[in-house]
């Protein structure tokens, strides 16, 4: 053996094993201290020998699930854990600060229990393939049970908030969250349903923060795409979007699109804000899913929603139909009841005055007695009429130049023979002057008296009736005054809790069935006067009496005579239409019983007249009495003829130049019949059957030189179409609009929802927008008064004022939305 060989060190076969070792060896002192070590702890630590002992073996090996221990509590760890003898995993950490991940597996050295020998394996490699395989196993498995609980679950947001919880837990990251984009009026915003922040993570809710991250434009192209946007980390990238999450802390970051087909409905996403991080294929995958499950749940809440709501609407219309049906048939019992007691009286009167032994006088009161249960069942005929008018919407207003203190004379005297077979009065007074014209619809203004007067007597055995007039000028630059009509009764009254059901229809308060009636005369009083863009209201006090006041507002023709305030007007006396004796008339009409009735009424007041039976009959006779140089100055034409009818026939005389005055008789009472009659030709318009007074009084106006204008009169600049009252369109009832306006009546309550909720918003803006928009729908299909309730608010909120100056204007429109929404 050569000397010199032998001059090498030599080393005991425990320190030969050792340094041959793969693995790392450390010998490590009670203090925790590492005492010495082999070649591959120098390779795995990256420090030479000498660098290592005397190091804390806490500087070297860490806890991969706990912070960096110290050397005191390292011994801890190591004993806590029961890790002797035993493998563990750590983080080994080389001097340039690079971590792999190590089994440790420590032992006591024999005898000598305050030192321990640690063996360290390398085990990065393969650790890391296992450990991704593990986490994406669980990551799977978390996703799959968030699935069937958002598939199943009826709060979507509290699932959501458990599935980014468990997710985000597995995913080892600072934050999950869920956006919902919603589209409101136009235009985009964000709300966020569930939100999670790790624990080790700053625990803030960073919600707003990735709102705005989520405004990056080229973000937003991407999600809009259906296209998943990753950032692995925002230190190192260089673009804006990596800029604008440096700037708010973000690290690394992955948002998938939620789109429920076709439309981005909302953002799943999850960052990182301690470091980069990577996002496998196989997690964009999983979390794909998800964002899939979370759209399909949307969908499916979305589904069970309307499906719920569609359920409570219909349960809603059953139980309103089961009242409606309920109410009709008491309104039905009531109806036949009502019919029947008039139409005995007509029976019995009318069998014993066709009796030879009847006495004339007796006569003569039998058929006073027969008249007025006639006009009694023609009323409730007409108010029935009413009511299918109202509830199919065909109900108009035609407004022209109103005589108004004969109108009130008019209504008066039709009702006197009920005070007076009671024994009670009906007063007119004047409380302050009146335009005796008006423009209104006189027919429905002279209902609305009468409803409100027979109400009034009929609850009333002493005292009387009294009709109180007002009229307040047009204020200001307004063009408008407010005919008030009061008509106050000394009757039954009404006890306060029944005052609100009073004007819906069907509704009676006094159910003792001693006053007969069917419930619908308020109801329709109310609506006309609405119709009028008035409306009624009452005050009553039981057992004293009530006291229902009309207002409306009402424009006077230019000549229209004043009467006097304190002026009275009752009990009015019979009063003969002034026509004048010689007056020729032709009649035209098929119906032998109305030729007999129409002559007799006219030959009383010495009328000269001639009667034919059909149109092509009265063209030969008008053509007749011009030859003869006696023409015609009034025509009574029914419309309804046969070889010519009164369209027709009225049609060929005005062609042929013939200008005398043509008064239609039809049966039928529909504001389209009325235009359909004008249209042809004619100047007048009289329903059948028509009162001998109506008829006489209107062949006095039309063949005496100062006749009345029918025309509405409407100011310069102001719409040509008259107002049709709140909540009905001018174009009520013309049929060819009847659908437009039911379309506009679904949709008007939803756009008013979005004004209100803009309003309440604070967007001045937008509602100023909104009202606009709301202002042209509403001008279009005819709604005037919601158009000038927009105006004012538009015109408030032009010239400067806040949103909050244009409180009363919006509420304003709430009201007339829900009067156009109204059936009535
Ligand atoms: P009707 O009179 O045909 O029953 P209305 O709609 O006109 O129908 O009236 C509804 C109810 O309101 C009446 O049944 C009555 O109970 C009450 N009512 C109406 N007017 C008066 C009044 N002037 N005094 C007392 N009660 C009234």
């Amino acid at each position: 053996m050569n000397a010199n060989t032998r001059k090498a060190p030599a080393i005991s076969v425990h320190e030969a094993i050792l340094e041959s070792l793969h693995d790392a060896v450390v010998i490590v002192d009670p203090n925790g201290d590492v005492e010495m070590c082999n070649q591959a702890a120098e390779e795995m630590f990256g420090r030479h020998r000498a660098a290592l002992c005397g190091l804390p073996l806490a500087e070297l090996l860490v806890d991969n699930e706990r912070p960096r221990a110290d050397r005191g509590q390292y011994r801890q760890q190591v004993d806590e854990r029961s890790c002797v003898h035993t493998r563990r995993e750590m983080l080994a950490i080389e001097a340039d600060g690079t971590r792999r991940v190590v089994e440790v597996t420590a032992a006591d050295l024999a005898g000598e229990s305050d030192r321990q020998c640690l063996i360290v394996g390398d085990m990065t490699a393969d650790r890391r393939v296992a450990v991704t395989a593990a986490k994406l196993s669980i990551l799977q498995q978390v996703v799959t049970r968030a699935t069937t609980t958002l598939i199943t679950s009826s709060s979507l947001n509290d699932s959501m908030a458990e599935a980014l919880a468990a997710i985000g837990e597995v995913l080892d990251v600072a934050h999950g969250f869920v956006f919902r984009v919603r589209t409101f009026g136009g235009s985009k915003t964000l709300t966020t349903p569930a939100e999670w922040s790790s624990s080790k993570a700053d625990g803030l809710k960073r919600g707003l923060i990735e709102m705005s991250i989520l405004r990056d434009p080229w973000i937003r192209q991407e999600l809009d795409a259906d296209r998943v946007v990753t950032v692995e980390d925002s230190e190192v990238a260089d673009s804006d979007t990596a800029a604008l999450m440096r700037e708010h802390g973000v690290r690394s970051m992955i948002l998938l699109p939620i789109q429920c087909p076709n439309t981005l409905e909302g953002v799943l996403g999850f960052d990182e804000t301690r470091a980069g991080r990577k996002w496998s294929a196989d997690e964009r995958a999983v979390l794909s899913n998800l964002a899939q499950a979370l759209a399909r749940s949307i969908e499916r809440i979305r589904a069970q929603w309307s499906l719920e709501e569609a359920r409570k609407r219909s349960c809603e219309a059953l139980a309103r139909a089961e009242a409606a049906s309920e109410a009709k048939s008491e309104f039905l019992a009531n109806v036949s009841h009502e019919l029947r007691t008039p139409l005995t009286a007509i029976v019995g009167y009318a069998d014993l005055a066709a009796r030879a032994s009847t006495s004339l006088e007796d006569r003569i009161r039998m058929c006073t007695r027969i008249q007025r249960s006639a006009d009694f069942l023609l009323g409730l005929i007409n108010d029935i009429l009413d009511i299918s008018k109202i509830e199919s919407r065909k109900m108009a207003v035609q407004l022209a130049s109103v005589n108004l203190t004969e109108l009130i004379s008019d209504a008066v005297m039709s009702l006197n023979w009920i005070a007076q077979d009671k024994g009670i009065e009906i007063a007119v007074e004047y409380a302050t002057d009146v335009p005796s014209q008006i423009i209104s619809d006189g027919t429905r203004l002279r209902q609305i008296l009468v409803n409100l007067v027979s109400n009034g007597l009929k609850f009333t055995s002493e005292g009387g009736v009294t009709i109180t007039v007002s009229y307040e000028k047009p204020q200001e630059e307004k063009k408008f005054g407010t005919l008030r009509l009061q008509v106050r009764d000394t009757g039954i009254g009404i006890r306060p809790e029944k005052i609100k059901k009073l004007f819906a229809k069907f509704t009676q308060v006094h159910t003792d069935g001693k006053y007969g009636g069917t419930g619908l005369g308020l109801a329709i009083t109310r609506h006309l006067a609405r119709l009028l863009s008035g409306d009624v209201e009452v005050e009553s006090a039981w057992g004293k009496g009530s006291t229902f006041t009309v207002s409306m507002p009402v424009t006077i023709p230019e000549q229209a005579e004043v009467v006097g305030e304190g002026a009275t007007a009752a009990p009015v006396a019979e009063v003969v239409a002034d026509v004048r004796p010689g007056t020729r008339v032709l009649i035209a009409d098929d119906n032998e019983d109305n030729r007999q009735i129409f002559s007799l009424v006219l030959e009383d007041v010495q009328a000269d007249i001639t009667v034919v039976e059909d149109g092509q009959l009265a063209l030969d006779a008008v053509e007749a009495a011009e030859r003869n140089g006696k023409p015609f100055e009034l025509i009574l034409m029914d419309m309804n003829m046969p070889v010519l009818d009164g369209y027709d026939a009225t049609r060929a005389l005005r062609k042929q130049g013939v200008e005398l005055p043509i008064v239609a008789l039809t049966a039928f009472s529909m504001a389209t019949d009325r235009d359909k009659c004008l249209a042809a030709g004619c100047d007048g318009y009289l329903t059948k059957p028509i009162r001998p007074e109506v008829l006489l009084r209107e062949i006095a106006r039309r063949t005496n030189s100062n006749g009345d204008p029918v025309a509405v009169e409407v100011e310069d600049g102001e719409p040509k179409v008259a107002d049709a009252g709140e909540g009905q369109s001018v174009f009520e009832g013309n049929p060819e609009y009847e659908e437009l306006l039911e379309s506009f009546r679904g949709v008007v309550g939803k756009r008013m929802d979005k004004i209100v909720g803009t309003f309440e918003s604070g967007n001045g803006e937008r509602l100023r927008a909104l009202v606009h928009q709301m202002k042209g729908s509403a001008g279009c299909y005819g709604f005037m008064s919601l158009v000038a309730a927009a105006t004012k608010c538009e015109n408030r909120l032009r010239s400067g004022g806040g949103v909050e100056s244009v409180a009363d204007d919006v509420r304003e429109m709430a009201r007339l939305v829900e009067r156009i929404k109204e059936v009535w």
